[in-house]
């Protein structure tokens, strides 16, 4: 008996206090993904790379808007969309009680407003991912007439910006009849 005392009191305690006394985090744990919807531009770069699906995206074109949501219910802690995301707007922190009653708890949103087309006045894309792409666009642009253009061609939608593109073609066709004509 004396011996199995000391061999306790030797070993010292084998468990932690938990959940009475916080627990020591590993550095870099991989816990609960964290989202700053202020950050988010709705790029979907986090849906496409998620490996468990947790991260979705919907769009309500009648009311503009597009849904962001993950839900932590499928969450496997990889760290894909952290690695992806462009603007820092979702991190892997070092939360692990997850636990909830409801499991609809478990799934957190985030609205966004849509951008309407320049031309058409369709709701085509994420506002702040439109104007974000803007930045980008016409940062290197030579004049500003032409930044200018840029930016409204990244405020064009899709279907427009095809329409673009034929007249363009169009009109460099013609202008290449003008050229031969004179020749
Ligand atoms: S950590 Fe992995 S599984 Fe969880 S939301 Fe991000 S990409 Fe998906
Ligand atoms: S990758 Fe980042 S910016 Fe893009 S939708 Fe996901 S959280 Fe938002």
């Amino acid at each position: 008996m004396f011996k199995l005392i000391k061999e306790i009191f030797r070993s010292g305690e084998a468990t932690v206090k938990y959940p009475f006394a916080p627990l020591a985090m590993e550095k870099d744990l991989r816990g609960k993904p964290e989202h700053t919807g202020e950050q988010c531009i709705a790029c979907a770069a986090c849906t496409i790379a998620c490996p468990a699906n947790a991260i979705a995206m919907a769009t309500d074109v009648e009311a503009a808007t597009r849904t962001w949501s993950i839900d932590y219910g499928r969450c496997v802690f990889c760290g894909r969309c952290e690695e992806v995301c462009p603007t820092d707007a979702i991190r892997l922190t070092e939360e692990l009680e997850l636990a909830v009653a409801n499991r609809a708890d478990l799934v957190m949103k985030a609205v966004f407003r849509l951008a309407r087309c320049e031309v058409c006045d369709t709701p085509f894309a994420v506002a702040k991912e439109v104007a974000y792409v803007q930045d980008i666009v016409a940062l290197g642009a030579p004049t500003a007439d032409e930044a200018a253009q840029r930016r409204r061609l990244a405020a064009t939608c899709p279907s427009c910006k095809r329409i673009h593109d034929v007249t363009q073609i169009a009109a460099f066709g013609v202008a290449r009849r003008i050229e031969e004509t004179r020749r």
